[in-house]
Parts: C-alpha cells; structure tokens; sequence
C-alpha cells in the first residue's frame, strides 16, 4: 500500500492545488519511486506498465522546473505517436491548469509545419511532440532548445520499436548537455538499457512491477 501524500512533496502551493484540483491526493507507486528524485533534478530512468500513472510523474517534475517569466522552452516530451503526444499536451495542461500564462505546445507530425513554426514564434515554455517533427523543427530552428532545462523520452521501448533511435540520437544533440533526462518505459529491455548510459548521467533506475 502506497501512502506517499502529493502535500509531503517539496512542491509550491500553486502547483500542488492543480494537482489535488485534479482528484489527485496519493502518489501511485511509480510516482512515489521516481518523482522525490526527478524533483531533486537527477536523471531517472522509470518502468512500469501502462495506467500506472507516469505521465503525472514526469508532468508534475517538468512544471516544476519552469521559469515562467521566460518564453524559452525549458522542457520537452519526446513520444512515440501524435495520439500519445496529444494525451500528454492535454494531462500536462491539465496539471498546470489555474496557472497563468503557461504555454504548452504539440510539435506532432501530419499536421502543417508553419503554423507550429508561427506559434514557436511567440515562445512556449513546453513542447510536446513526435520524433521526426521535433527534428524537423529543430534543423530548421524554428525550434531553439538552448534553455531546455528537462527532456523526456516518454514510452522509449515503443519509439525504439519503431525506428526512432537515430531520429531521437539528433534531437539530444540540439539539446544542453547539463540537461535533466527522464526516460519512462512499460519495458526493461537491453536497447532501453543502453539507451539510458548513452542520454543519461549518472541515472536512478526505478521500475514498478503491479499497477496502482
Ligand atoms: P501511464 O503513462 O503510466 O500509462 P498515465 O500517465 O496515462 O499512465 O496515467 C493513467 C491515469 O491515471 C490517468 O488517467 C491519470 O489521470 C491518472 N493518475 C495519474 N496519477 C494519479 C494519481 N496520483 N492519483 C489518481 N489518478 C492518477
Ligand atoms: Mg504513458
């Protein structure tokens, strides 16, 4: 039995009063394993099956490490399709939701280039999106990443399914090398492995066996 309170978390007020808005009183079990560490600022490489709750894990870590006074982009959500990237952009809104000003944007693919390159004009404080148009906005600079603070890499066992490790090898390349990684898995296989000593400094490997 998990018993681990959002209010015990070193989190500001405003932030814990989304998420308990939310319904959202106890930790599940992978959130209770990953976030005291990913909100300590290291990088955590988390696994546990789908419905667990790691969405909110990863969600609540990157919000908490944003500069809203800046319009650079601090964080971004690496996923493997639009739907999932969707879901993501919707539940990080939704944990954020009574805060002004926040500005989280999908870079999915199969949608017009241009006018995500116009809204990236403005600035957002988070992206969200799919491996080849993150790229696509990161070759052509629409997307600037040089302030990012958080990278997520969110169901990477199904991005390396699907082809996506070159892809993803160049979006990092873009990024800082004293970023935050946070790799998040329903799987603990060997390419994750290595996917975690290549990306990550020095990770804290979390893993969840049952669903909350
Ligand atoms: P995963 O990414 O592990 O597959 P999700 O992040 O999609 O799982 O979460 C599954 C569901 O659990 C979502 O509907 C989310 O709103 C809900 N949820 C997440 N954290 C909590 C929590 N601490 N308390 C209650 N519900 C939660
Ligand atoms: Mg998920």
């Amino acid at each position: 039995m998990n018993t681990v309170e959002f209010s015990s978390l070193p989190l500001k007020t405003a932030l814990l009063e989304n998420i308990e808005s939310l319904g959202y009183t106890h930790l599940t079990p992978i959130q209770a394993e990953s976030l005291p560490h990913i909100l300590e600022g290291r990088d955590v490489i988390a696994q546990a099956k789908t419905g667990s709750g790691k969405t909110a894990a990863f969600g609540i870590g990157l919000l908490s490490r944003l500069d809203l006074s800046s319009f650079k982009v601090q964080a971004m959500v690496v996923c493997p399709t639009r739907e999932l990237a969707d879901q993501v952009c919707k539940e990080i809104r939704q944990l954020a939701r009574f805060t002004q000003n926040i500005k989280v944007l999908a870079l999915c693919g199969g949608t017009p280039f241009a006018p995500q390159r116009d809204s990236l004009q403005y600035g957002a404080h988070v992206v969200v999106g799919t491996p080849g148009r993150l790229q696509e906005h990161l070759q052509k600079q629409s997307l600037r990443p040089d302030h990012l603070k958080v990278l997520v890499l969110d169901e990477a066992d199904r991005m390396l399914d699907m082809g996506f490790a070159d892809i993803i090898s160049d979006i990092i390349s873009y990024t800082p090398n004293h970023r935050q990684t946070l790799m998040f898995s329903a799987t603990y296989a060997d390419p994750i492995r290595d996917m975690s000593q290549k990306f990550q400094f020095k990770p804290i490997s979390v893993s969840v066996e049952t669903s909350h």
